[in-house]
């Protein structure tokens, strides 16, 4: 392994471990990858199929934008292409994907076309983000299990929503990123968190 390839697939391991102790990405679900280089692109992104609580560097791979595999051994996830419209769409250094109960349960909440989240002081961990007044609007696409075909049309939506920061599938989970590794988790952290207290004062009386 080449140090930069070892240590990003090291940091990689430790995010996807800690989403699955958190509760976000449990048995094989979620998939994650950073950006190693953005022209041409290539990512280092988990390989499909592993226990996310035992996540090492080994199950991590280096792709090309064709997802033809340049360093690791193993199959790319099956959302690889949904990661590199993120790349290419945000200039993302970092894409994290979790299937927590909270994203779940409020990606039914399709009534105004997606969730939005406003008054919040945690709204402040969001890039760019200044005040609680903010209001963050977060699409909500439909699942599929055709990512290849899908992905033209997520790209699209996310350069109609320039401001987002992430998106819900529905009944499936979040997608979020950032310009790095330490942002796209710090993401996830304030994503997950609002989404938990939404849906608690919401409560028994929401019925999606
Ligand atoms: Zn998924």
């Amino acid at each position: 392994m080449s140090t930069t390839f070892a240590a990003l697939a090291q940091a990689l391991a430790e995010v996807g471990r800690h989403c699955y102790e958190r509760g976000w990405a449990l048995g094989t679900s979620g998939n994650f990858s950073a950006v190693v280089a953005i022209d041409p692109i290539t990512v280092e992104i988990t390989t499909s199929g592993i226990d996310k609580g035992l996540l090492e560097p080994q199950h991590i791979v280096e792709i090309d934008e064709q997802q033809r595999v340049i360093r690791g051994s193993g199959t790319p996830s099956a959302e690889t292409t949904l990661h590199l419209a993120i790349v290419r769409a945000r200039r993302a250094g970092a894409v994290l994907h979790t299937h927590s109960i909270w994203s779940t349960i409020l990606s039914e909440d399709t009534a105004a076309g997606g969730v939005t989240i406003e008054g919040y002081e945690m709204l402040k961990g969001l890039g760019g983000v200044r005040t609680h007044e903010h209001r963050e609007r977060l699409p909500v696409i439909d699942n599929t299990q055709d990512w290849t075909a899908a992905a033209p049309k997520i790209e699209t939506m996310l350069r109609t929503h320039p401001e987002a920061h992430g998106f819900l599938i529905r009944r499936h989970g979040l997608y979020t990123w950032g310009t790095d590794l330490a942002e796209a988790k710090r993401h996830i952290e304030i994503l997950e968190f609002l989404f938990e207290a939404m849906g608690r004062k919401r409560g028994l009386a929401w019925q999606p």
